[in-house]
Formats: C-alpha cells, sequence, structure tokens
C-alpha cells in the first residue's frame, strides 16, 4: 500500500505532539469554555436567586434527583467501572452509566477516561494532564497549580490520546453511538430538569427555576466537585496511604464527591471499588455499587481487601478502623 502525499502531509501536523497527545483545536475549546462559564454564572447568580424567592421545594428536589444521576454517573461509571474496571456489568448497565455520566457535562467517556488513566500513570509527575504540582518555582506556584489542576487543564493545546490510553473504550459500538450524540445528550441533561419543573408545578415560572438549579447550578455543583479532586485532593488533606504521588483524603468532600474524595486510598488502590475503606468514612458510590450487585446487576466487583489495606497505611496503629478487618491470631 501506498502512502498519498496528503496523509504524509497530514502525519507531519502536531496531531500528536507530545507522546501520548493528540491536539485539541480552538474550536473544541471554545466551546468547552462556554460550558465551563455558563454554569459558573449560575453559581454567582445563585444566592441572589435563592434570596429572591427563585428557589422552591420542587427545585430543591430536583436538584438532589440529578446531581445524584449525573454524579454517580461519573463516580460509579466513567471512574471506577470505565476507567478501572472496579466490577463487570452487562450491555444495559454499562450504557446506563455512560448516559448517567454524559449529563454531567464533562466531555463523552472516552476522552475522559483518557485522561484519568494518564493522570494515574504519571501522578503529580511531567505527563500529567492535571497535577497541580508541575508549574515550577514561580512565585504563587500553588496557585498557579490550583488552577491548573482544576480548570486550566482543559484548555491545554494538547490533550490526552484516546487512541493510546482508552482504546478500549474507543472501539465500543455503543459508546461510539453515545459519543456521536453527545450533544444531544447535553441538551436533554439541560432540558429534563426543566420540563419535569413545569409539569410538577404546571408554569412556565418552575420550569425556568428547575432549569436554573437542577440544570445550570447541578451542572457547575458536579464540575467543581470533580475538578476538586484534581486539585483540592493533591494539595490539602491527609496522606493516609501510601502511594508515589501526592493524592490525599478529604472528609468535607465526601458527600459531595459521592466518596471520591478517600483519594489517597484510591492512588493506593486503583481498582478498588470502595474509596472510603476506614469505618465512617461515608462512600456513596460503594454503595451504589453494592446495590447493583444485590440486584445482580453487576458482578465481578473488586471490593478492598483488608490485608492489602493495612500494608498500604501509613500509620499502622490505625488498621483495627479498616472496614471488616481482623486482628491476625
Ligand atoms: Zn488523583
Ligand atoms: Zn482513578
Amino acid at each position: 500500500m501506498t502512502v498519498s502525499p496528503d496523509i504524509e502531509a497530514n502525519d507531519a501536523l502536531p496531531a500528536e505532539g507530545t507522546p501520548g497527545t493528540q491536539f485539541q483545536p480552538m474550536s473544541m475549546r471554545i466551546t468547552i469554555g462556554f460550558f465551563v462559564a455558563i454554569p459558573f454564572f449560575a453559581v454567582i447568580a445563585a444566592i441572589p436567586m435563592a434570596w429572591g424567592g427563585w428557589l422552591s421545594w420542587v427545585d430543591v428536589a430536583l436538584f438532589i434527583l440529578f446531581w445524584a444521576i449525573t454524579g454517580l454517573g461519573i463516580t460509579v461509571g466513567y471512574h471506577r467501572f470505565f476507567t478501572h474496571g472496579s466490577f463487570k456489568a452487562g450491555r444495559g448497565i454499562k450504557i446506563m452509566l455512560a448516559v448517567m455520566g454524559s449529563y454531567a457535562l464533562e466531555g463523552s467517556v472516552s476522552q475522559w477516561v483518557a485522561d484519568h488513566r494518564k493522570h494515574h500513570k504519571f501522578s503529580d509527575v511531567e505527563g500529567d494532564p492535571h497535577s497541580p504540582w508541575l508549574e515550577g518555582d514561580v512565585k504563587f506556584a500553588v496557585l498557579k497549580g490550583f488552577w491548573h489542576s482544576h480548570t486550566g487543564w482543559l484548555f491545554d493545546k494538547e490533550q490526552t490520546s484516546v487512541k493510546q490510553y482508552a482504546p478500549d473504550i474507543d472501539a465500543d459500538p455503543d459508546l461510539q453511538l453515545l459519543s456521536k450524540y453527545y450533544p444531544a445528550l447535553v441538551v436533554g441533561s439541560l432540558l429534563i430538569p426543566a420540563v419535569l419543573g413545569g409539569l410538577i408545578t404546571w408554569s412556565f415560572a418552575g420550569a425556568i427555576s428547575a432549569f436554573f438549579w437542577a440544570g445550570l447550578f447541578r451542572v457547575a455543583f458536579i464540575h467543581h466537585v470533580t475538578w476538586s479532586i484534581n486539585s483540592v485532593c493533591h494539595i490539602w488533606g491527609k496522606r493516609t496511604f501510601k502511594s508515589r504521588d501526592k493524592s490525599t483524603n478529604v472528609w468535607w468532600l465526601a458527600i459531595p464527591s459521592f466518596g471520591e474524595s478517600w483519594h489517597s486510598l484510591h492512588h493506593a488502590e486503583p481498582t478498588s471499588a470502595r474509596h472510603g475503606v476506614l469505618k465512617g468514612q461515608v462512600d456513596l458510590s460503594a454503595v451504589f455499587i453494592r446495590t447493583l450487585e444485590v440486584l445482580k446487576l453487576v458482578n465481578d466487583v473488586r471490593w478492598p481487601k483488608p490485608e492489602r489495606v493495612e500494608r498500604k497505611l501509613v500509620d499502622p496503629s490505625l488498621a483495627p478502623r479498616i472496614r471488616g478487618y481482623k486482628k491476625a491470631a
């Protein structure tokens, strides 16, 4: 087979850039900017809106419902299932988790998985797409690092190569289809709460109010909680478990992040289906996975083994706090 000059010319473009990356065009960066900024304006507007009486119990209920559906789509679907294979699931559950995650407006499953696998491969060293620790010795390095790890990295010209880091996701026909219709999922994620709000209150004002709280505000909330795992949970908090990076456990993010802020354990045991492994560490994603397992909707769940967890503890005296821990005879 001869290679046409066109293909040779294309190969010369910086499509791959640094190894393991792919070029992100300006149009995509503008689109991302739009979807980062608009929901964020909703956060700024939230207090005057609530103060002015534009927040009803219907809005609160719809916010919680869509926060749970889309938050678990990211934590259980995108993260623990698609990225790390913490459990096995049939086609129906796979599609359900991918749709739930897509509704969080954090991009298609393939790019998310690729970014996150690369983060684990190079965590907090050169090659990590969103480490807060690679901003060098500049003044305000921590601030700059925080911004980069929280949001700035989304706008990098070079993004993680899906072909290299998520070939399994890229080759799945169901996920390809969802990726193709991703814009429709975005519209659905914002419009479904509005339609429900309108029907429940039987008013146009109810639809607008639900669109704001369970649509825009909820998207911003999930965005910033997810990004806090990349920023806060690599800067502040407690290093409870041994890993080669700077990941930490942050207790106050446990409930909003559905258990993902037990990030020190996650870097020590990335395939574990439970991140909150010590007694008292709330992990709602693990509760959801366990529920699916009891209902026989998922199988081969990789629950953490207490003896392995014990070996990873920085402070061995914490061993009795491990869930399911039995003292050796
Ligand atoms: Zn991390
Ligand atoms: Zn992970």
